[in-house]
């Protein structure tokens, strides 16, 4: 039926990149065969689930949006690719993004633009853009993304559906193109609360082939959407995420999201987190920058595209025209950025400064969770923006990601939840949680979602 539904509306929503009938059925009835062999398999065995382009599959193409990995098959499964396996889930295909992670709105991914099902003419949030669109036009009831500054919870909000950006180190990084391997997250995509924590649950875990997985147990965020109750519980409202820039229309729901967590007999209180407000350029200066590095394996000798190699140039020219031809412009001006913000000179000045914003962050955020069991703001300071709108503004495609930085830099548990729409379009409930609490974002996600 969902192979049904993208063939029917994919020619306009434009969520995939790869769909491929045959393996998808294949993978079907393989979970058939394992069930009739008497293996007990999780809630999620048969459920289909659409998977962002930047976790390797070997039995699809893999290119994170990217010319440069144009028909790349990778020889291995991401972790999460593995575990979504092992709980049978099926893949219906792989969904489109900005190049390597990097944008709002997938209109930086070099194949197309996605398209947000609730209007055409406008962004379904981006990085993980084809994700959002594939379940908010029903194309899929689960998908997965990565969040590196917001890229799951932003295009959850604007597409009117759940987004959860796991602890750090929650989710496994093995086997995920790499964009900043400080911040990037995966995490999962659906149309309830419930629904995102299963798909959570269900890829979760410590994994021994990323360095950087954590070694405690997965919170229980399955019982803790099913308990969606706030009674009791202390609510803190970011002071700094509100005011200008914010549409009226997406302050209102937030209010109105606030007032419903109060009468369900949540504490509510305000909080200053003062640090916040320059986790966007400290964000800008410390991801280009462990980009930069990232990016530097892409040369033309290991993977993908190849470009002049014709017997007359050396492996540096074709390593150059290669890079000059596969990375799109967003891309190269971010290793232009990293490179110059890593290089001698320049190092205390830019990426050592950011690094020092994101101590304090941390501090703002240890501070406030000594009043306060989570934190809530808008998720993004407007509603889809239209296709074309900030495709030639770098900076204010930034600004989409004002609210969702501050978990990035500091590992914490994050969510959007649907709050409500304004003019028609949806409008996003971040709630942020202590590092390891994401059972406390399901719960209050689950009392407040509508
Ligand atoms: N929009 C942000 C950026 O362009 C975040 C992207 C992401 O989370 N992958 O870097």
């Amino acid at each position: 039926a969902h192979l049904d539904r993208i063939a029917a509306v994919d020619g306009q929503v434009n969520a995939f990149l790869h769909v491929d009938r045959e393996t998808t059925l294949a993978q079907a009835r393989t979970v058939d065969e394992r069930r009739a062999a008497g293996e007990r398999l999780g809630p999620l065995a048969g459920v289909p689930v659409a998977h962002k382009d930047v976790f390797t599959t070997t039995d699809m193409p893999t290119t994170a949006g990217s010319k440069i990995l144009e028909g790349w098959r990778p020889p291995y499964d991401a972790t999460i690719t593995a575990r979504l396996r092992e709980a049978g889930l099926v893949i219906l295909g792989k969904t489109n993004m900005d190049e390597f992670a990097m944008g709002s709105s997938t209109e930086n991914s070099a194949y197309f633009t996605s398209r947000n099902p609730w209007d055409l003419e406008r962004i379904p949030g981006g990085s993980s853009g084809g994700s959002s669109a594939a379940v908010a036009a029903y194309e899929a009831p689960l998908s997965t993304g990565t969040d590196t500054g917001g890229s799951i919870r932003q295009p959850a909000s604007v597409t009117g559906i759940v987004g959860m950006k796991p602890t750090y180190g929650g989710s496994s990084r093995y086997g995920v193109i790499a964009f900043a391997s400080s911040l990037d997250t995966p995490g999962p995509f659906a149309r309830t609360v419930l629904d995102a924590a299963l798909l959570q649950e269900a890829f979760s875990g410590h994994d021994r082939m990323d360095s950087t997985s954590v070694a405690e147990a997965v919170p229980p965020v399955v019982e803790a959407a099913r308990h969606a109750d706030v009674d009791g519980l202390r609510i803190g409202v970011v002071k700094e995420f509100a005011g200008d820039g914010y549409d009226p229309g997406v302050s209102a729901r937030f209010d109105e999201a606030v007032e419903l967590l109060e009468s369900l007999g949540a504490k509510v209180v305000e909080v200053s987190c003062p640090h916040f407000t320059y986790a966007l350029p400290a964000y800008y200066l410390i991801a280009p920058s462990e980009c930069s590095s990232n990016l530097a394996r892409f040369d033309a000798m290991r993977y993908g595209l190849r470009v002049g190699d014709d017997g007359t140039r050396s492996a540096e020219e074709v390593m150059a025209l290669t890079r000059a031809e596969g990375f799109g412009p967003e891309v190269k001006r971010r290793i232009m950025l990293g490179t110059y913000a890593l290089s001698s000179g320049y190092y205390d000045a830019y990426y050592g400064k950011a690094q020092q914003v994101r101590t304090l962050i941390k501090r703002d955020f240890e501070a406030a969770f000594e009043q306060v069991d989570v934190l809530v703001s808008p998720t993004t300071p407007t509603t889809a923006f239209p296709i074309g709108e900030r495709a030639d503004d770098p900076i204010a495609m930034y600004l989409a990601d004002l609210c969702t930085i501050p978990a990035n830099l500091t590992g914490n548990a994050a969510i959007s939840v649907p709050c409500g729409l304004s003019d028609g379009l949806p409008v996003g409930l971040q709630i942020m949680a202590p590092v390891l609490g994401d059972d406390r974002v399901y719960r209050v996600g689950a009392a407040v979602e509508r």
